[in-house]
């Protein structure tokens, strides 16, 4: 005799639906431009390569869980202590041990709206309770996100550069802002698109980290080092806030490939650098392009733009896939569209120039 069984779920699943990742659009001709998960367009360097195909050969064993040499190298290339920095399965697997450090029921965690789509999933995760402070204009409002903090607030993430809408805030508001937040209350400083700033009025998270020990930078390898398949992130911040995180680490979660492409990325710096200049330069002739032929596109400083096409996001999102640009719809809000390669980008503006509405 059987009987049905209904597994019992937490009640906060019903709440949220599942991360959705940038999809691939195939044109009826079978082009394909993926320009919707800001990537990196460009494959390994053959150096990071070989390292991958090196540590490829040891995976009968565990990972090193403390993945230290990856930490030593993180802090020599960023000029920082070991003991402060974490690592985790990407800045997406460092964010959730942020919040399982702090994250508990009746707990809130500060963002801006719209920001990167993890937050809400990750909060709710947490048993914890998402507080959205909208953008205004596109932009962080500091002022309003310092005005609901509250007493039961636990961690803000700051996303500088914005995703999805590449905006920044400047040293001058961030300063204000952290100086309002209570000592024990964590500012996570999201730079998962730092390496694109060119705005000289952006601060440095790692530089605004130093006296202010509730301040914790994320970074990751899964843009400007072009190792996204491979899910590294890492923060940095006070020894004990580092020491905390890394109990919530789930263990092996960095991988050795993993740990072994980082390593030999943080060694290929100066070819680095000259990828993420030849986006930079893409960047600006796309938005240029673009402004020509009318559209408006809020500054970005990542290596992405944002078109604010608020109910004609899906019929642009569609438009785009059918010519094989996979774009990024925030439906009802807009469109987020990567910086690619030059091949890219021109399949991108092609399609944009024919659509028939700017905004
Ligand atoms: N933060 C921001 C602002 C992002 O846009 C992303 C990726 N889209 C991440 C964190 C997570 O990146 P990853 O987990 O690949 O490091």
């Amino acid at each position: 005799m059987s009987e049905a069984i209904t597994p019992r779920f937490r009640s906060v699943l019903d709440r949220f639906a599942a991360y959705k990742p940038g999809k691939v659009a195939l044109s009826p001709d079978g082009r394909s431009f993926k320009l919707s998960s800001n990537e990196s367009p460009h494959e390994p360097l053959p150096s990071v390569q070989k390292a991958i195909m090196e540590a490829a050969r040891d995976v009968n064993r565990y990972p090193d869980n403390s993945a230290t040499a990856l930490i030593d190298a993180i802090a020599e290339r960023y000029g920082v202590a070991a003991e402060r920095v974490a690592v985790g399965c990407g800045s997406v697997g460092v964010a959730q041990m942020l919040l399982e450090a702090v994250a508990e029921e009746g707990a809130e965690i500060l963002y801006a709206w719209r920001s990167f789509e993890a937050y809400p999933l990750l909060v709710a995760l947490s048993g914890a309770t998402s507080v959205q402070v909208p953008l205004r204009d596109e932009v962080h409002d500091l002022e309003a996100m310092a005005a609901a903090i509250t007493p039961r607030t636990r961690l803000i993430f700051v996303c500088n550069p914005n995703n999805p809408t590449g905006t920044v805030v400047g040293r001058d508001a961030l300063t204000t802002f952290l100086d309002r937040v209570p000592a024990d209350c964590l500012v996570v400083l999201d730079e998962a698109y730092r390496e694109y700033v060119r705005d000289e009025s952006v601060p440095d998270a790692l530089d605004l980290a130093e006296g202010r020990p509730n301040v914790v930078v994320l970074r990751t390898f899964s843009k400007a080092y072009g190792l996204a398949g491979l899910r590294i992130g890492f923060l940095v911040a006070h020894p004990e806030v580092a020491a905390a995180i890394r109990k919530t680490y789930l263990p092996f979660s960095v991988n050795s490939i993993a740990q072994a492409a980082a390593v030999a990325s943080l060694g290929a710096t100066d070819e680095l650098v000259a990828r993420v200049e030849a986006t930079v330069a893409e960047r600006t002739r796309v938005v240029d392009e673009l402004r020509k032929d009318g559209w408006t596109i809020p500054p970005t400083q990542a290596n992405f733009l944002w078109l604010a096409l608020g109910d004609r996001t899906q019929e642009f999102s569609a438009t785009c896939d059918a010519s094989g640009v996979s774009v990024r719809p925030f439906a009802p809000d807009g469109v987020r569209v990567s910086i690619g390669s030059p091949e890219e980008n021109d399949a991108f503006l092609a399609v944009a120039r024919a659509y028939p509405h700017r905004v």
